[in-house]
């Protein structure tokens, strides 16, 4: 298994800075997970991601949580997934997903514990926790070979 990558942000500032460097380290077609408690910082995070990957001002870049994809970008897309609210598992392909599969873009999924199980793809790790006021622990794991 390769090393992870930690970084501490003591701020949501700080968090969409780590978020702008984490997509410098990512490929077309990278599948992102994103973990964490409500509140912790994933959607501040993909500010960082998405503005970085697809040149979106990052005061267009907003949840999903109420229509489980936001899409944003042209020729570099990111499909940002939350699927805290999705009911049915086997929904989340016909949402969005097989047309990230034929773009070029990056997916980034919040809550992907509620993907269906087995879901085969590669893909990059991130876990958020924290434990005191704006600090958190941002740890990044490649779980396959590209970096
Ligand atoms: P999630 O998507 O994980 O539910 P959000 O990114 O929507 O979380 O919300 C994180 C909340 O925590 C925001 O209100 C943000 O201002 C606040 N916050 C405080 N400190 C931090 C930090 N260091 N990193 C990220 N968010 C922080
Ligand atoms: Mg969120």
């Amino acid at each position: 298994m390769i090393e992870p990558l930690v970084f501490r942000s003591s701020s949501s500032e700080e968090t969409e800075n780590i978020g702008k460097t984490i997509a410098s380290f990512l490929h077309p077609k990278d599948i992102v997970f994103l973990s964490g408690d409500l509140g912790a910082g994933k959607t501040t995070l993909m500010k960082g991601v998405s503005s970085e990957w697809t040149g979106t001002n990052p005061a267009e870049i907003t949840s999903p949580t109420f229509t489980y994809l936001h899409i944003y970008g042209e020729e570099k897309k990111v499909y940002h997934f939350d699927l805290y609210r999705l009911s049915s598992p086997s929904d989340f392909f016909s949402m969005g997903f097989h047309e990230f599969l034929s773009s070029n873009g990056i997916c980034c999924i919040e809550w992907p514990d509620r993907l269906p199980e087995n879901f085969p793809y590669a893909k990059v790790c991130i876990d958020i926790s924290y434990d005191e006021l704006d600090k958190r622990l941002i740890t990044l794991r490649r779980m396959d070979a590209l970096i």
